[in-house]
């Protein structure tokens, strides 16, 4: 239940957030879930509809996407396409994940702000 713990700490996100800028109603949460970072997007989704009962998201709907998974080359720092040999064409370097690997991102919050 992995995806619980994940949906907690972000439902705790929103409502910091919510707090933060004084907010009395969440409409809409949109969420990015790394390919790689092992999360199931229809369990996440049940444990968010689960979870949200009774916090500030529970008339909050989420949108989840996905982020792909990026490989990026550690020295000059251009993108290396999935699907190639995972070496940096210009520097011969071994390429490094750069996105995707286990980012849970809160991308939008809609809120009722009085
Ligand atoms: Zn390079």
């Amino acid at each position: 239940m992995h995806e619980y713990s994940l949906v907690q700490s972000l439902v705790e996100r929103v409502e910091a957030l919510a707090r933060e800028r004084k907010a009395t109603a969440v409409h809409r949460v949109v969420v990015s879930v790394g390919e790689l970072a092992g999360v199931d997007p229809g369990l996440f989704q049940t444990a968010y509809d689960t979870f949200r009962e009774g916090t500030i998201c529970a008339a909050a709907p989420m949108e989840l996407r996905t982020l792909p998974a990026r490989w990026a080359c550690p020295g000059c720092g251009g993108a290396i396409a999935r699907g190639e040999v995972l070496t940096c064409p210009a520097c011969g370097l071994p390429a490094r994940l750069s996105a995707g690997a286990d980012e849970i991102l809160l991308e939008t919050v809609e809120m009722e702000v009085p």
